[in-house]
């Protein structure tokens, strides 16, 4: 037997929603449970009729079929509380109680998220990778030990032979919906249905291999490819290769840390590979050519006369790919030019003459060299 929420609300059949909304706003103060004479019970109704006669949609059911029906088929006041009802009720004025509290559970716990187990979880893992397979890509074969589709079954988890049916318990809906009375209503609450793990199916005969799971935990080798320019620190996305959904459901992702390993020659600066290359004081006077080894073979570097140290060649396009584009980063060669700390008899003569020849006083005393170094 229906209940009058006309009546409820003390209104009537034909009154405008601002009419209901007045006497709902009338009522709900008159029955609060905070108020000495509230009245959970009644506080209730009103709330209830209100769910109703406030939405078009579920007044007009009401006042044909004398209730009225939510998505999932059962009257609309179990769990299904289209919004919330007390929406502008502070600025209504003369309201001074709070209503956020009572609601804040009834609206917080009205509806059990469903623990469907269905999609594979992701897997994270390590890959230590060269300097060079980073700067250029490289496709790696990994091994891992993973939750993975029954090969007997395909992942479905039905015994050869037999087929997937409707889950008797649910009858396919994947969860079992229950009603709970409480002083504010019935809560309907959705709950993981056991017998099909909230898939809505279930194998017939379940495959001996994996026991119906249509997953097993078994090593398996994949190939990847990982994209040139990818640097240390960084994650690549392979699709799919997480572990395997549950009789069939979709796998998930597997995630690469990828840890690259130090270069002898160079420095990677984002796209830019660095390196300091020695030059003596007479090929930066007079100038030279020097072989200077890239990741792609060795090149020829033209250093000018007069280079000062620090000075900085470029070579064009010899850096890192970018990543995921086309081109390629500069090799940035720094200058240092390096004074010899040795120096044979005939070197030191030659450069005696050098320095008389620039007019340039020079100390070749070398013990008496030695004491004033050490005063610095
Ligand atoms: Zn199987
Ligand atoms: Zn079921």
């Amino acid at each position: 037997m229906a209940k009058d929420y006309y009546d409820i609300l003390g209104v009537s059949k034909t009154s405008s929603g601002d009419d209901i909304k007045r006497a709902f706003r009338k009522k709900a103060h008159e029955h609060h449970p905070d108020k000495g004479a509230g009245n959970a019970e009644k506080f209730k109704e009103v709330n209830e009729a209100y769910q109703v006669l406030s939405d078009s949609q579920k007044r007009q059911q009401y006042d044909q079929y004398g209730q009225t029906f939510s998505a999932g088929g059962g009257p609309a006041y179990g769990g299904d509380y289209g919004g919330n009802p007390f929406g502008g009720f502070a600025d209504g004025g003369g309201v001074e109680f709070d209503l956020g509290d009572i609601f804040g559970d009834l609206f917080g716990g009205r509806q059990q998220r469903t623990d469907r187990r269905s999609r594979g979880i992701d897997l994270e893992m390590g890959i230590n990778l060269t300097f060079e397979e980073a700067v250029f890509g490289v496709e790696k074969k990994l091994t891992l030990e993973k939750q993975d589709a029954c090969k007997t079954c395909g992942g479905n988890g039905a015994e050869a032979g037999s087929k997937v049916i409707t889950c008797p318990k649910c009858h396919g809906q994947g969860q079992i919906r229950t009603t709970r009375r409480t002083i504010f209503g019935n809560i309907a609450s959705a709950v993981s249905c056991d017998r099909c793990n909230g898939m809505g199916k279930i194998p017939e005969v379940p495959c001996k291999t994996c026991s119906g799971n249509g997953v097993l935990r078994q090593e398996k080798t994949i190939s990847v490819k990982i994209p040139a320019g990818i640097d240390d620190g960084q994650r690549i996305r392979v699709q799919g290769e997480g572990e395997a959904g549950y009789r069939g459901s979709s796998s998930g992702d597997l995630y690469l840390v990828v840890r690259v390993s130090a270069h002898k020659e160079f420095v990677r600066d984002g796209f830019n590979l660095l390196k300091e290359l020695p030059v003596s004081f007479t090929q930066a006077a007079l100038g030279a050519k020097i072989i200077v080894k890239t990741l792609d073979g060795d090149i020829e570097l033209k250093i000018p006369a007069g280079t000062q140290s620090g000075t900085v060649f470029k070579i064009k396009g010899r850096g890192v790919h970018h990543l995921n584009s086309s081109g390629r980063g500069d090799i940035l060669i720094t200058a240092r030019v390096i004074v010899p700390k040795k120096l044979s008899k005939k070197e030191r003569e030659l450069l005696k003459q050098l320095a008389d020849e620039r007019g340039e006083a020079v100390e070749v005393d070398q013990s008496l060299w030695d004491s004033i170094k050490d005063s610095f």
